[in-house]
């Protein structure tokens, strides 16, 4: 039995968020810069936030080249342009927000090796520069080929390589700690371990369950940010889980590239961290595996990484795979941010694919106007 103290301060709050990645925090702050006297909570099921936030590889990139030039051909040009530059604003409220310094920001540019099943798109660059005129204040890519050999890729696999400055690398870890360091700071309450469910809503007052507590909280209104897991907790919303394995390489001595590096329309992605090499991708080896809401690493893709590793990305140099882990993605088709009102009060947003550190400042920002709407 609860206590008079806890049933007075723990349970009944104005807003509960469930999730407490990227979007649910970035969320709750907007909602608490909006309007300081809501009482918000966040439920998280993991002891850490345990989806795609914390297990991601640290890009503050609006996509490649070769991604952007795909995305024309599926959802064409428009909306194209209006993703790039959700990212890109997204990563300057993320900035402003919480400082560079904070989220471990480091500008050493976005690269993309481009192999040759995909040189046709370099002559694009000229037209991808003019679709993105009006977002950036300068070309977002350039042609960089001299770097191949300064960078020491394979030149069998890197026919040409395409430079932005416009891109960054952040420490993932540092972001999410300085997340919840400001939504605490705000007055945001985050409960752990607590696997949520949405009761039917009897009254005005909406109830949120656990299998595993006998704990149930109430608010006004809930917001799911449960990304990949959406459906579990509201089933009319159709976000496809899709994991993404990662590895870390020990240190490599004189390691001679710094930045963040794309491979085939962003199936395969890497970065230097300090002197390691952190890598991940390798979902379109097995689409239908890997759309899971499982956690783990495979063979398959393990071996892939490792031979893109050995073969194209630091041939020839001494190291060790350190550390393997992988993250659940949320997927839809359009690859744009969602906002959605899923019953009375009760809200999902998504912030998508494989940009959240880019989106979920912006469409946190959305989703927190659009429950405040409400109240
Ligand atoms: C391997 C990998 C690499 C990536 N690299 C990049 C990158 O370099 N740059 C970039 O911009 N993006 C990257 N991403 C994507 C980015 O990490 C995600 O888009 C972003 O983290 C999504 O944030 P989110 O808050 O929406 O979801 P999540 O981080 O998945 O958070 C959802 C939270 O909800 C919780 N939850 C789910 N169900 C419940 C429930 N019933 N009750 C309570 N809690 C629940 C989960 O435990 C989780 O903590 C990568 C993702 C992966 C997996």
């Amino acid at each position: 039995m609860l206590s008079i103290w806890e049933k007075n301060s723990f349970i009944n709050f104005d807003i509960i968020i469930i999730g407490s990645g990227i979007l649910g925090l970035s969320t709750a702050i907007s909602i608490k810069e909006i309007d300081p006297d809501k009482d918000v909570l966040i439920l998280e099921r993991g002891t850490l936030p345990s989806g795609a936030s914390t297990k991601n590889a640290g890009f503050a990139c609006f996509g490649s080249l070769t991604e952007i030039i795909a995305d024309c051909g599926r959802v064409g040009e428009s909306a194209t342009a209006e993703l790039v530059e959700k990212r890109w604003k997204g990563i300057g409220m993320l900035r402003h927000r919480l400082g560079d310094e904070a989220i471990g920001l480091l500008n050493y540019g976005g690269y993309e090796l481009i192999a040759g099943s995909h040189l046709h798109c370099t002559d694009k660059i000229d037209a991808v520069n003019r679709l993105l005129k009006s977002i950036f204040s300068d070309d977002a890519f350039s042609k960089a080929d001299s770097f191949i050999d300064k960078f020491g890729f394979s030149r069998n696999f890197a026919k040409s390589l395409v430079f932005s400055k416009y891109e960054s690398q952040i420490d993932t870890g540092k972001m999410m700690r300085s997340l919840l360091k400001k939504a605490q700071s705000l007055g945001v309450v985050i409960v752990n371990n607590f696997d949520a469910i949405i009761e039917d809503a009897a009254s005005d007052r909406l109830t949120v369950a656990s299998k595993t507590s006998p704990v149930r909280f109430t608010s006004t209104a809930i917001i799911s940010c449960s990304n990949a897991f959406t459906s579990f907790i509201l089933p009319g919303i159709d976000i496809r889980p899709g994991r993404g394995q990662v590895v870390a390489t020990s240190p490599v001595r004189g390691l001679r590239f710094k930045g963040v590096f794309h491979i085939e329309e962003g199936y395969y992605y890497f970065r230097n961290f300090g002197d390691r090499v952190i890598l991940g991708g390798g979902r379109n080896l097995d689409f239908k595996s890997e759309e899971t809401h499982s956690f783990g690493n495979t063979g398959k893709v393990l071996d892939k990484l490792n031979s893109l590793l050995r073969e194209v990305i630091i041939p020839g140099e001494e190291f060790e795979i350190e550390c393997a882990w992988s993250g659940i993605m949320g997927f839809n088709e359009s690859k744009l941010p969602l906002v959605a009102e899923a019953g009375e009060n009760i809200f999902a947003g998504f912030c998508c694919n494989g940009m959240g550190v880019a989106l979920a400042s912006y469409t946190g920002k959305e989703l927190a106007e659009t429950a405040l709407k409400n109240f």
